[in-house]
């Protein structure tokens, strides 16, 4: 854990839409500085809002927020010189090049001369458009576009770079070489990332720590592999000949060594097991003395999306309305 201030802070944030829209219901945050932190929920859960109140954007009705040790309420201008932010939709100009893009925004920081020249070049050449750079933004591919998105984001060297969605629409190719890019900045130069996403693998795989946001609040956060360890062990989930479950089955392997949390529907078992692999044999034996063989066997790692399960109490597809327009439900107690 650093002893550094952090480089961005929220406290119990509120705020609310017209029409009676809660979109933050006491958000709470501390991002470490040069770590990448993943802002992880459903479309709805609060993640623009929170984006938005941190890079001044927008204001909340209460609570109080810091990036970069400036409070975003009292010093906005100061908030907005340290912070690049990527939004999910690309900011560039289609009908500029890639280089006048950079130029325009390094000025816009008050970068002049040649130090603006210098820096336009370095950061195509950072993120592989220097060949691009000189052709008309529209022409570019999605992966091209999201790359001098992130360049544009950079030009002025902000402490904290804010990524909205930094994957959504990209083909799988270009999400996996945007993953590398970002995997990449996060070892630069103590660069803090916040980052925003629907994807659980993208959160899973960038994101040193985690936010699981739900409801305008967070629901619980750690590393994504301490939330995964919380949930112990394996899933293995065992598919039998028998068409059900033969009775007593359950209490059986239940009562086997390092199995927990059997659960039996029609012919498929599932159970928690502290060594998934390990506790293959020792099902199918168990099964196969229960009089029934075993038609196959699966054994998955606990995913976030078990943890979201766990702290949301739905899954993360059934929370993930297509509009996010729809009101947010009341907050259930006890959650965290
Ligand atoms: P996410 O980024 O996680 O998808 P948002 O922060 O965009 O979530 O939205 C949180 C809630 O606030 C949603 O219910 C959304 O419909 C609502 N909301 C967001 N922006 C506005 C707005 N400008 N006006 C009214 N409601 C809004």
């Amino acid at each position: 854990m650093s002893t550094r201030a952090p480089a961005v802070e929220a406290r119990q944030l509120i705020k609310t839409y017209p029409g009676d829209v809660t979109a933050l219901n006491g958000m709470d945050l501390t991002v470490s500085p040069g770590t990448v932190f993943g802002l992880l929920g459903p479309n709805g859960a609060g993640k623009s809002t929170t984006v938005k109140i941190l890079t001044t954007l927008a204001r909340p009705d209460s609570g109080t927020a810091s990036v970069a040790g400036h409070d975003v309420l009292t010093h906005p201008d100061r908030v907005r010189r340290s912070i690049g932010v990527v939004a999910q939709k690309s900011g560039a100009d289609p009908v500029a090049t890639g280089r006048e893009n950079l130029l325009l925004q390094g000025r816009l920081y008050g970068m002049r001369g040649t130090a603006v020249q210098r820096r336009a070049d370095e950061q195509l050449e950072r993120f592989d458009l220097a060949d691009a750079g000189k052709r008309l933004v529209k022409g570019y591919s999605g992966g091209m576009q999201r790359r001098l998105d992130v360049a544009i984001g950079l030009v002025h060297r902000p402490e904290v770079l804010f990524l909205d969605e930094p994957t959504t629409g990209l083909d799988p190719e270009a999400r996996t070489a945007m993953w590398d890019e970002i995997s990449r900045l996060a070892g630069e130069e103590g660069l803090t990332i916040v980052l925003t996403t629907h994807y659980l693998e993208e959160a899973d795989r960038l994101a040193e720590r985690v936010a699981i946001v739900d409801r305008g609040r967070v629901v619980v956060e750690g590393t994504p592999d301490a939330l995964k360890g919380e949930l112990r062990g394996d899933a293995v989930h065992l598919e039998l000949r028998a068409a059900h479950v033969p009775d007593g089955t359950t209490a059986v392997l239940d009562g086997l060594p390092g199995v927990h949390e059997v659960l039996a529907d029609g012919r498929r078992v599932s159970v928690r097991a502290e060594d998934g692999a390990a506790a293959v044999p020792v099902l199918l034996a168990a099964l196969e003395r229960a009089g029934t063989g075993v038609a196959s066997a699966t054994v998955a790692r606990p995913s976030l999306d078990d943890v979201y399960l766990r702290y949301a109490g739905r899954r993360f597809a059934e929370a993930d309305a297509p509009s996010a327009s729809a009101p947010a439900p009341a907050v259930a107690g006890g959650v965290r």
